[in-house]
């Protein structure tokens, strides 16, 4: 479970391609980041895989199954959003449980997964707190575990740190990279910044106007890039 193909896949906006024809393989388990400059599309394809936007032409498969008309509730993927798109009034309970909610899932498995969800977070003694009560680093958690109970194939993080403070990054980097190990789902991740790359990746995927300059695992990126824009990207002595 958790293995994503993209075909030939394209996105335009009007008449600007932002996506130009475009393979991927994305490995059952594999932490896969998605790293390149500003408006270079990352969360453009974050979002064609999630299903938020539709591809232009080509298509993705998902566990052997064609997902590209599939609306992103049945991809059976998980995205987790910044921390401030928890909601301010209700409990870190209710805001775990609300995509259990809204699947109309029964009460009972909904308890059992958030009680779950929250001891792999460390959020068991802050069930009843709202969002406002919480650290930056705890809010994050509470993010990921709204996408933890949905037990997706897939989690999908877009720049999910870019709101904290540097030292609280470094800590949640190395979270999601436990988290990832404890899971073993695959996690496809999108940030601008190269540490993060370079430091949570199984396979770094470096996107330049759209197009893949080179994949590769961060120690082939750094020892042997293609050309000078990874080069210079990875921060390598090419
Ligand atoms: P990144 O996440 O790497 O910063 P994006 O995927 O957000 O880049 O954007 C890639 C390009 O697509 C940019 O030129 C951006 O302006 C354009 N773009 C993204 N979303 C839209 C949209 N909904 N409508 C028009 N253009 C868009
Ligand atoms: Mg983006």
């Amino acid at each position: 479970m958790g293995r994503i193909t993209l075909n030939q896949i394209t996105k335009s906006f009007g008449d600007k391609q932002v996506i130009p024809p475009l393979d991927l393989e994305i490995n059952d388990g594999e932490f896969v980041v998605f790293v390149g400059p500003s408006g270079c599309g990352k969360s453009t394809l974050l979002r064609l895989i999630a299903g938020l936007e539709d591809v232009s032409s080509g298509d993705i498969v998902i566990d052997g199954t064609p997902a590209t008309d599939l609306p992103p509730a049945k991809r059976g993927l998980a995205m987790v959003f910044q921390s401030y798109a928890l909601y301010p009034h209700m409990s870190v309970r209710k805001n775990i449980a609300f995509p259990l909610k809204m699947a109309k899932t029964d009460q009972a498995e909904i308890d059992r997964k958030v009680t779950n969800a929250a001891e792999v977070l460390n959020l068991t003694d802050y069930l009843d707190n709202r969002p406002g009560q919480l650290s930056g680093g705890q809010r994050q958690r509470v993010a990921i575990g709204r996408a933890i109970v949905r037990e997706p194939a897939a989690f999908l993080f877009d720049e999910p740190l870019s709101n904290l403070d540097a030292a609280l990054r470094v800590n949640m980097r190395a979270e999601i990279s436990e988290l990832h190990q404890q899971l073993a789902t695959t996690m496809v991740y999108v940030t601008h910044d190269q540490v993060e790359a370079m430091t949570m990746a199984d396979k770094i995927v470096v996107l330049h106007a759209g197009v893949i300059e080179q994949v590769g695992s961060p120690l082939e990126l750094y020892e042997r890039p293609r050309n000078r824009f990874v080069a210079g990207f990875i921060g390598s002595p090419k």
